[in-house]
């Protein structure tokens, strides 16, 4: 068969769409639910509480005629100058930004806060073509003022479109979508077609494990702690997870541990739940608690337990 008898649809076909696009914007805002929806795939964990993600992650969507390479980022927020998991937050999410090819910069319906500016001014230095998403409208009250809100928005900055949609109810998505990709150049299939995410088996089980925790705990907790896979390996017909939760402190750890351990076997039976319903077979997991002194502001120890700009 020649070339010219390929159909138009392939992957090689010269109209065939790729492209990084970054999420972006303030924590809370529901970059991660976004993303998620957009693959229709749980690939980033998310929660009611800032700095729950913390990394660049990658939520893959592969059509017939395009490949949209979505970009996950830590929520962009203010004291950069203090701790160095702050600073490597805002520097993931910056460079993040800068190296998309097109950015969705995503606030809240009705919502500008100072952090929204201040993100905003980051977005806009990076130069790359931007989306702004309008998220959450489902709970937007009074709905009327949306179209106002739309319209200041729009007088921001020079955003390329302003979308309104609801990450959770999945308002709007496909007219998001449609966006994105007009403004993508043409270009080769980037990633294989059935690949979902940059992340492995062993990392999902770590969000999934810190999630169940940040859901539990109050406070200022969820940002001093993180997770490492020890042990992840065929076990019968299931598998064995063994995991550490490092905190900055001892009193973290007794929290953590909860009163007779009920947090952590809670947040541990939800963690084992989840898992195996994500990777269809059952989950031995064991959970250990361990202090490493200030690690989220120790540049090392951030590089040691995974922190690592790209
Ligand atoms: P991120 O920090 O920007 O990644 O935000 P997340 O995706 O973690 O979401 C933050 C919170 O907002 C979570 O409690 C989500 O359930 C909630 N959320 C996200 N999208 C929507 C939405 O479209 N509607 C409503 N009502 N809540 C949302
Ligand atoms: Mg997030």
């Amino acid at each position: 068969m020649s070339d010219t008898d390929a159909p138009d649809n392939t992957p090689s076909a010269p109209s065939f769409r790729s492209g990084f696009v970054a999420l972006v914007g303030r924590p809370n805002v529901g970059k991660s639910t976004l993303l998620n929806a957009l693959v229709e795939h749980p690939v980033s964990i998310v929660s009611p509480r800032p700095q729950t993600t913390r990394h660049r992650i990658l939520g893959i969507r592969t059509r017939e005629d395009y490949q949209l390479v979505f970009m996950d980022t830590p929520g962009m927020h203010r004291h950069s100058g203090s701790r160095a998991m702050n600073r490597y937050l805002n520097r993931t999410a910056v460079s993040t930004a800068a190296e998309a090819d097109l950015e969705l910069f995503i606030v809240e319906a009705l919502q500008w806060r100072d952090e929204d500016a201040q993100a905003l001014e980051k977005v806009r230095a990076t130069q790359v073509p931007v989306v702004a998403v309008v998220n959450k409208i489902d709970q937007a009250r009074p709905r009327d003022m949306l179209l106002p809100y739309l319209e200041e928005l729009s007088a921001r900055a020079d955003f390329a479109a302003v979308v309104p949609v609801s990450a959770t109810k999945k308002e709007n998505l496909e007219a998001l979508e449609r966006i994105v990709v007009e403004r993508l150049p043409q270009g080769p299939m980037l990633f294989p077609a059935d690949q979902l995410t940059d992340r492995n088996a062993q990392f999902r089980a770590a969000e999934i494990i810190r999630q169940k925790l940040t859901m539990r705990l109050r406070e200022e907790l969820p940002y001093g702690l993180t997770v490492q896979i020890e042990e992840y390996v065929e076990a019968g017909r299931g598998l064995r997870i063994q995991a550490l939760i490092w905190v900055e402190r001892d009193g973290q750890k007794a929290i953590v541990v909860g009163k007779g351990g009920l947090n952590l076997r809670d947040a541990g039976r939800a963690a084992r739940l989840q898992l195996k319903r994500e990777v269809g077979v059952p989950v031995d997991l064991r959970l250990w608690v361990k202090v490493k002194a200030n690690w989220a502001d120790n540049e090392q120890a951030l590089r040691s337990l995974g922190y690592e700009n790209p």
